[in-house]
């Protein structure tokens, strides 16, 4: 064989290191007011889990291409964990001692796929799977700013304030979410956790400017094209 497959990566901030992505892990219902705008009750139903494919990442902040066979791309605007330590059975206790760093992504979901699937109980990979699903800000190593358990959450359409949140309103901590996760899966090195999105989710169309943050992590800038 005579191709190469390019190495999905995220830049670190203030440093040449590249982090190497390795999976993509992602929470579903982790933030109430979310759960109930979509629909869900946060009193009945635990967050979830899914992945996206670690190609689907795109550090910094590229033009991304509207995806193909979908008329509802939609933004969730979260705090991603960078895994620097794996293992698997993490109590929360041990789990900050395994996060490099902390980064402000979007769980672009194709929202129109996604409610089909939900509502025959099929996966959602074609709602959240598709390349360039997954733009990230560069990575704020924790040794720089700490492990953000609270602070603004946001994101804006073209300088129109669409969600606006606080960290410290996730149902699952960070802490929680890595202990849970790695009863499930044995964390590596290179994986990126997005911990699920506030309220506020909506639409994208071709042209508009997305800009999102998070106090104390970072700023991450993109356009739809
Ligand atoms: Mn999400």
């Amino acid at each position: 064989m005579h191709f190469e497959i390019p190495a999905p990566f995220v830049a670190v901030a203030d440093s040449e290191q590249r982090f190497p992505v390795h999976r993509i892990y992602c929470i579903g219902r982790n933030y109430a007011a979310h759960v109930r705008e979509m629909g869900n009750d946060p009193e009945r139903e635990p967050p979830i889990f899914f992945l996206k494919p670690a190609d689907a990442v795109v550090s910094g902040g590229a033009s991304i291409p509207y995806p193909p066979r979908t008329e509802d791309l939609h933004y969730e605007v979260e705090l991603v964990v960078a895994i620097g330590e794996g293992g698997s059975d993490i109590s929360v206790v041990d789990a900050p001692g395994h996060v490099f760093g902390y980064a402000t992504g979007v769980d672009l979901t194709r929202r129109d796929l996604q409610a089909a699937a939900k509502s025959k109980g099929r996966p959602w990979d074609t709602g959240k799977s598709f390349e360039k699903a997954a733009p990230v800000s560069a990575i704020h190593m924790v040794q720089d700013i700490g492990h953000p358990e609270a602070g603004r959450i946001w994101l804006a359409v073209n300088d129109e304030v669409r969600q606006d949140a606080d960290l410290a309103d996730m149902l699952w901590s960070v802490k929680e979410a890595i202990a849970e996760l790695s009863t499930l899966f044995t964390l590596a090195p290179g994986d990126l956790i997005f911990t699920g999105t506030p309220a506020g989710v909506g639409a994208l169309v071709v042209g508009d400017r997305v800009r999102c943050g998070i106090d104390g992590v970072a700023e991450l800038n993109f356009d739809i094209c």
